[in-house]
């Protein structure tokens, strides 16, 4: 049994950058979809191939491609101690997958809560590839229609912990140190 923390927020809400820490510091994988998806793209594979055009314009890979990636990168020897998924699930499909699967136990599911403002500039200084207005606009509103509904789906589950993630980098980390409970 694969014990999982999901890190959900928009695009630009420091999801990332706080799994990173939150993974050293508890030893568990992280896993970013987009990272991987990325990797995929510059390595040229099939997925890769596929994926492109997706990224750049902003809009969701598919979820049957999306999910059998996640599900072979959780069989691997470093997700043992636990994972932390940053950036899946990020459609309903996506979350039921992990739901209907028996290999895999959700602890928590922490909630970023920013501000649009504060996104898009965030998002505009990081200056990914992917970070043009147009794209921006695009991921903002994929996840308002595609991801925002699972807040709801997990806060139902009692599994939802929403966070305020203005504050500084340490302070949210040291939120988030104190409640995860893997
Ligand atoms: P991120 O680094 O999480 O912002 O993801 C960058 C891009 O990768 C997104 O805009 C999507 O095109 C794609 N992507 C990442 N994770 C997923 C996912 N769970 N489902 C579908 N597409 C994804």
């Amino acid at each position: 049994m694969t014990n999982i923390l999901i890190f959900l927020g928009p695009p630009g809400s420091g999801k990332g950058t706080q799994a990173e820490k939150i993974s050293e510091k508890f030893e568990i994988a992280h896993i970013s979809t987009g990272v991987m998806l990325r990797e995929h793209v510059d390595r040229k594979t099939d997925l890769g191939i596929k994926a492109k055009g997706i990224l750049d314009e902003g809009s969701l890979v598919p979820d049957n491609l999306v999910i059998e990636m996640l599900k072979d990168r959780l069989d691997s020897e470093d997700c043992q101690n636990g994972a932390i998924l940053d950036g899946f699930p990020r459609t309903l499909p996506q979350a039921l997958s992990l739901e209907n699967d028996e290999k895999f136990s959700i602890k928590s599911v922490i909630f970023f809560d920013v501000n649009q403002e504060e996104l898009v500039k965030r998002m505009l200084e990081r200056g990914r590839s992917d970070d043009t207005e147009e794209s921006i606009k695009v991921r903002l509103k994929v996840y308002s229609n595609e991801t925002e509904p699972l807040v709801d789906f997990y806060s139902k589950k009692n599994l939802l912990t929403e966070i305020n993630a203005l504050g500084s980098i340490d302070e949210i980390s040291s939120t988030i140190s104190e409640l995860i409970n893997l």
